[in-house]
């Protein structure tokens, strides 16, 4: 059983101000795994206030100084990897074939990431006669989700701690271990106290305590677009800057050639990856209309050959995070299948022999864009399979979304994956499985504010000055 009962505030593990704790769920098991206790306003406070006494000092050190803890955190890093991938699949049920790999490696590449701007990043520059100079926001509160729990918080925190920010983290409940074992990374690297600081328990509580905070000067959060409304309306009263990555619903267009019932193949099998609980997922697969009738074979075969079972064992799927996922789920294909939606792959109820556990089939249905599994986030192995006439048909349905957060071209002609790419009214759209941790990662419509990523997430984290006459005229 995994013990996360004290938090990590000014550089020292401490016991809560009340004691009080819940249990982690192992969703592979249905059984606690371990605990955590729930923090409350004090210890926020506690919190908050290392957080604010170590920025001026923290904000004045050198890129030098801060690219060397950083770089011992690569190393650091490197000998925990094996810890936090165990503790990603105890914690959420990613397949450890996954979370060694992806979940672990998504961190790590936004650390390298990190220092690699950091080492040439411009925090000032002369425009004529002033002087635009990048510093540092402050103290910042970061609220992170589940379901990429290493790549959400990494994403996060190590470009704050680059810039010169200092920061309060509130992982999630159901996702705890692998956000303390980053703590205990950032403590064995020596950072100095108060830089980063780490409150475990209820969003509604420690979360709505930070976004209120009047010391906290930014809340940077991911998940759901309810909670990131409320942040936001938290947020208002203290006029600190709110950083969202929400939801989204984003579509894969395949294009019409012979390269297609490949690309739709690779397309099932790729949102069934982390069991279709990726905000970024292409969970509206748009194929040519005259291909409908072929692309159903090849996608019942691409979702059947998806292994599911017990994470720990050589699977490509775990269970989904949650009794209530699996339960959201549930409903979502149950609805569908009541819409008339056409099942093609998967369906209700748990995989043959996965009795305990939050196991969902691999499920592939044909819909079109107006029923309400192809307009809400599922969060789940759950694909929508949409027929396009021709190709400005495929971009009006891509754009018929109250979400915007990315989007997938595949074909053999690059230049017409390009042009689709352009009218795609999305912040993140990858040409033919292209990847990169330095481009921009965020959405327009409601999928949030602001970019993280790269560079873009630097800014995020930064104050803009104008010293104006720096340069005598
Ligand atoms: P969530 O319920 O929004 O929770 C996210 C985090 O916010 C958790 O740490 C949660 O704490 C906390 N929280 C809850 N209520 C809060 C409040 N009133 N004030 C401040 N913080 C609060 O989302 P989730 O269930 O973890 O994740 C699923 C959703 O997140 C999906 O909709 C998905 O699309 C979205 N998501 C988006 C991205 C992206 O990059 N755009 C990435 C991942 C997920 P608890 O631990 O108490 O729940
Ligand atoms: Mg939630």
């Amino acid at each position: 059983m995994r013990e996360c009962t004290q938090f990590y505030i000014n550089g020292r593990w401490v016991d809560p101000v009340q004691p009080r704790t819940a249990q982690v769920i192992n969703p592979a098991t249905e059984a606690p795994s371990g605990r955590i206790s729930l923090g409350s306003q004090a210890d926020v406070d506690a919190a908050v206030a290392a957080a604010k006494a170590a920025f001026p000092v923290w904000s004045a050190t050198s890129v030098a100084e801060r690219l060397e803890l950083l770089k011992a955190l690569v190393a650091e890093y490197e000998r925990r990897a094996g810890d936090l991938g165990a503790a990603i699949t105890e914690e959420m049920g990613a397949a450890s074939g996954l979370a060694n790999t992806f979940h672990v490696h998504l961190g790590m590449g936004h650390l390298t990431t990190a220092i690699e701007i950091l080492e040439k990043y411009q925090f000032e520059e002369l425009r004529g006669q002033t002087m635009i100079r990048k510093e540092p926001i402050g103290v910042c509160g970061l609220i992170t989700p589940w379901n990429w729990p290493m790549n959400q918080t990494c994403v996060k925190a190590f470009p704050a701690l680059a810039v010169g920010c200092t920061m309060v983290l509130k992982p999630p409940q159901l996702a705890p271990y692998s956000a303390q074992i980053l703590a205990e990374m950032i403590d064995a690297v020596g950072f100095p106290a108060g830089v980063f600081n780490m409150v475990q328990g209820k969003g509604s509580e420690i979360g709505s305590a930070l976004s209120t905070h009047p010391d906290v000067d930014l809340v940077s959060f991911t998940g759901s677009e309810e909670v990131g409304i409320q942040i936001a309306k938290d947020a208002a009263g203290t006029v600190k800057r709110v950083c969202q990555e929400l939801g989204g619903k984003s579509a894969f267009i395949v294009l019409d050639d012979a390269s297609a019932l490949d690309n739709i193949a690779a397309a099932t099998g790729g949102m069934m990856g982390n069991c279709g609980q990726t905000c970024s997922a292409g969970s509206r697969l748009l194929v040519p209309e005259h291909l409908l009738e072929q692309a159903k074979g090849v996608m019942r075969s691409a979702a059947e050959a998806v292994t599911v079972g017990d994470p720990t064992t050589d699977v490509a799927m775990g269970p989904v995070v949650s009794k209530s996922q699996f339960d959201i789920i549930q409903r979502y294909i149950n609805d569908a299948i009541d819409d008339g939606a056409e099942l093609v792959a998967g369906g209700p109820g748990r995989p043959d022999g996965l009795e305990i556990g939050y196991y969902v089939k691999p499920t592939v249905f044909i819909t079109d864009n107006q029923m309400p599994i192809a307009r809400e986030e599922v969060f789940g192995p759950v694909l929508c399979v949409i027929p396009y006439k021709d190709i400005d048909h495929a971009v009006e349905i891509a754009n018929d979304s109250d979400f915007g957060l990315a989007g997938y071209v595949n074909g053999e002609d690059v230049e017409a994956c390009r042009a689709v790419a352009r009218r795609i009214r999305s912040g993140w759209i990858s040409i033919n499985g292209g990847f990169d941790f330095h481009a921009p990662f965020g959405g327009y419509k409601k999928s949030g504010n602001g970019r993280e990523w790269g560079e873009w997430g630097f800014e995020e984290y930064l104050e803009v000055k104008a010293m104006l006459g720096y340069e005598a005229s």
